[in-house]
Order: C-alpha cells, then structure tokens, then sequence
C-alpha cells in the first residue's frame, strides 16, 4: 500500500462532477488511505458504432467535468486508447492504484470486460453505480416481462434510494506530476483538433441543436420544469409540440443523474411529474433490465417473445404494399410525409420526438422485405444518427416495436399480433402539418 501511488477512479457511464457516486466513493477513499484522486476517461475512437456526433458531444461534456473537477482540486485525465488495448490499459494504470473505483457497465462488451479485468486486478474494485436510480440487482435478479411487472418491484425499492446525495469534499492532495502513458487532456481544450487527429468516423456531423455537457444538461432540465413539465402528462406525446425533456442525450452519456433529475422534478409537486417519472424511472430501468439479464437484447433471436416471433413468421410471406431499401429510408425517400419528417429530424437533429420515434420503428417493420431486416435497419439507423443511441433504451425501444414488453393485438397483414400504428391515426391524434412545419424549420437552420 506504501508504494501506491493513487486512488483511482474510471469514469464511463457517468461522466459528470454532479451527484456522481463513484466520484465521491472516490474522494472519501482518498481521505481515507491518504492518497491523490486521479480520475480519467479512456477515449477509444473505435468504439462501437461511434461517429463524430456522438464524439463531439460526448468531448463537450468531458471539457465540463476537467473544468468542474478543478475546482474541487480534483486531477481529471483523458487517456487515448483503442478497443483492443482497453483491458491493458486500464491494467496498468492500476498497478500504482490503492484502491479503484468504476461506474458499472450494462452491455455486453462492458459487462464482459469487467469480469475479464477483476481476476487480474492488483487493488480492491468497487462498482458504482450512479446512472440508474436503483441497483440493477437491487430491484430484480431476473429479466422482466413488462413495465407492469418492473413497476411493482420499483415502488417497493425505490424509496431507499431517494435519500439526499453527500458530497465528500476534496481529495487528500492534489497531484499534477502523476505521469501517465498516452495522457491527452491538453488536447481536450480543442475539440476539432482533437476528432480531425483521432481518424474518428466523421459520417455523421456534429448536432446543430444539442451541445453537451452537466451545464447545458442542468439549462435544459431548469427550463423544462419551468416551462414544459405541466404540460407534459397531456402533451409529450404530440410531435408537433416537442413538450419533452430532451434530456435523453445526457442520461446516456451519463453527464446528468437521473437521481438528480428525480427529486427536482419530484419536489415541484406538478401534476405531469408522476407521467415524467414513470418513463424517467419505470421505463428507462426496463431498458436497464432488458439488456442487463438478456444476453442477446441486440440480436434478432433475443429481443422479443415467442409469441411474436411467432406472428411475424406466419405473415412473412404477406404482401408489402411498399418496400424501401436502406438507402432510401436513410434518405428520407418515401410516401409517407410524416415518417420522412422524422427521418429528417434525425437526421439532422440526433433526436426524435418519442411518439415519432414509435411510428418510425414500426413502419420500418412495414416497409422492410422480414421482420429480421427490418430490426436490423432501426437499430443501425437509431445508433448511427441518435445521440441517445447505443443505449438500453435504444435496444429496449427498437425491440418494444417488434412486441417485447407488449402484449398481442388483433391480427393484421404483415404485424401478425403485433402493435400496428398508421397514418390516419397520426392525423387524428396530432396537428401533423404543424410537425412538418417545425422539422422543415430545423432543417432551414
Ligand atoms: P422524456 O419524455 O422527457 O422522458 C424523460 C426520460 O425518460 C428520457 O430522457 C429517457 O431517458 C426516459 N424515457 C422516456 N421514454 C422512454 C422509453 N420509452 N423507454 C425508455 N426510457 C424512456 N431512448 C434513448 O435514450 N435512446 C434511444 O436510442 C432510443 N431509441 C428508441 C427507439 C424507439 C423505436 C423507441 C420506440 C423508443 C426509443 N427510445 C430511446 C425511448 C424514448 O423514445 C426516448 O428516451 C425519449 O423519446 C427521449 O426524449 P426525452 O428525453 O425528451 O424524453
């Protein structure tokens, strides 16, 4: 222990210095054994499925937390590494640590590369896990059918969570001189630099619409309590009003806590926060649960029931009125103005009004020659263009459309008993002109 160096603390699902558990876990350690806190990011830019946009945002919010960190004396390092040098890296880094902290992962390679590193560890690891509001394993040891079933277990666990969040100060000792091996925080003050020297897949360009980080996380969550949550519970869902968060990008990245976002919303006392809280808190930790306990909750044979497989297989053969290729979806190429806005909105924003987001999916379904092409085109369109994807939430939401979590319907052509939507149903519900008004009015930004 005398030779060790640090306290160390690997940052990856919670990127941020506010309500972030493994931070302060973090300090109260460095206290403890007397030791500096050095935290740092790992940066891969070969990460699965990662394009500039998502780079580039994910940049803003590591330029917030370097800031933040220093003014609580708190030494913050982005690393350059690869996905296959990661497990070594983070190894070595670790022969000069007391102790090490890192935020749970959720997804397969995440999950496969902490089992993988814990037996080589040379110092005690603790798991922090502080981008859900309950402990995965706390609220359930098994994969859940539905909301419903989640909803009951929540409600019973969810109060022990909701305490108020301790900060734990500063660390023992601030140390700049600790020395570490492909350290490029320096470069983190220019973000194009950065991605233009990194060789990072730059087809998808930067969101005009979003900028990330914990500061514009906060902004959107103080003017979405103050001006949209009373209107949230009647109008989330109409596309042409965007009455929602928009917080979604943050979560996934980590730089805001959803706990955080829970009791401000909570203590307002609006009558929409219980309809906010059941998708921030009930739908968001089935995602967490889906992809946690199903090993295969991105691959076609995983991601729905029986029944539904079932379904589709028996209406395989019906026939498509329209079949699109990928290309054309991309391109916002069909007949229908309504799923080509929000392609655009995609497209152009990195998000997607959550009822759009629904209609989307289930018309690729309709459009797509099998249902296994279909599941295979969303997912690649939603993680390439969304800033939330490459989320639970992403694979939970594409795979909600092909039944899971769901329940049968009437049968249809095509769907089988699977939830269908349409066009009509979009014109009766929703002012759809005013929504292609406002996605035009993105685009001409
Ligand atoms: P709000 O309505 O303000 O809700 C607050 C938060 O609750 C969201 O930020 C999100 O974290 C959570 N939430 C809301 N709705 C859902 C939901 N249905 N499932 C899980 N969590 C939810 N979400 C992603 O984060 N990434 C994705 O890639 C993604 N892809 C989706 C694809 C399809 C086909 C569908 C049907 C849903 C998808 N969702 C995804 C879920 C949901 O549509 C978005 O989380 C939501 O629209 C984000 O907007 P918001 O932050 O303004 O949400």
């Amino acid at each position: 222990m005398e030779n060790k160096k640090y306290i160390l603390y690997w940052m990856q699902e919670s990127q941020r210095s506010l309500y972030n558990s493994g931070l302060e876990s973090a300090v109260a350690k460095s206290q403890e054994l007397k030791k500096p806190l050095l935290v740092f990011f790992y940066l891969v830019p070969d990460y699965p499925e990662a394009n500039k946009r998502h780079f580039y945002f994910m940049l803003q919010g590591l330029q917030d937390v370097k800031k933040n960190l220093q003014k609580r004396k708190i030494e913050f390092r982005l690393i350059l590494g690869k996905t296959s040098t990661m497990s070594d890296d983070i190894l070595n880094l670790t022969k000069d640590a007391a102790y090490f902290i890192w935020d749970k992962g959720y997804l397969r390679f995440q999950k496969k590369m902490r089992e993988d590193l814990v037996p080589l560890l040379p110092c005690p690891v603790m798991e922090a896990e502080s981008n859900i509001i309950i402990p995965i394993e706390k609220v359930s040891l098994k994969e859940e059918y539905s909301a419903a079933t989640l909803r009951k277990k929540i409600d019973r666990t969810i109060k022990e969570y909701l305490k108020p969040f301790t900060y734990s100060g500063i660390p023992f000792i601030k140390n700049e001189d600790i020395i570490i091996p492909n350290d490029i925080t320096e470069k983190l003050s220019d973000i194009d630099t950065l991605i233009s020297s990194l060789g990072i897949d730059c087809a998808v360009e930067k969101s005009p619409y979003f900028n990330g980080g914990e500061e514009e996380a906060l902004k959107k969550l103080d003017f979405f309590i103050k001006e949209v949550l009373d209107r949230y519970e009647d109008e989330h869902s109409e596309p042409s009003k965007d009455l929602t968060s928009h917080l979604s990008p943050y979560l996934h990245f980590g730089q805001i806590s959803p706990l955080y976002i829970y009791q401000k919303v909570a203590e307002t006392g609006s009558s929409s926060a219980s309809a906010f809280l059941e998708e921030l808190v009930v739908r968001r930790e089935l995602a967490y649960n889906f992809v946690y306990y199903n090993e295969n909750y991105d691959k076609w044979e995983g991601i729905t029931y029986p029944w539904a497989y079932k379904t589709l297989k028996e209406h395989e053969s019906d026939p498509r009125p329209y079949l699109y290729s990928l290309k054309e979806l991309e391109e916002f190429s069909t007949h229908d103005k309504y799923w080509n806005a929000a392609q655009k909105e995609m497209v152009f924003t990195g998000f997607m009004n959550g009822y759009m987001r629904m209609y989307w999916c289930k018309k690729i379904l309709e459009w797509s020659p099998t249902p296994e092409e279909a599941y295979k085109r969303t997912i690649y369109l939603n993680n390439k263009y969304f800033l939330d994807g490459r989320d639970p939430s992403s694979y939970a939401g594409v795979a909600w459309c092909f039944g899971k979590h769901d329940r049968a319907w009437s049968e249809r052509s095509v769907f089988g008993k699977i939830r269908y939507m349409n066009f009509q149903g979009l014109e009766r519900k929703f002012n759809m002109s005013a929504y292609i008004s406002r996605v035009n009015k993105l685009h001409q930004r």
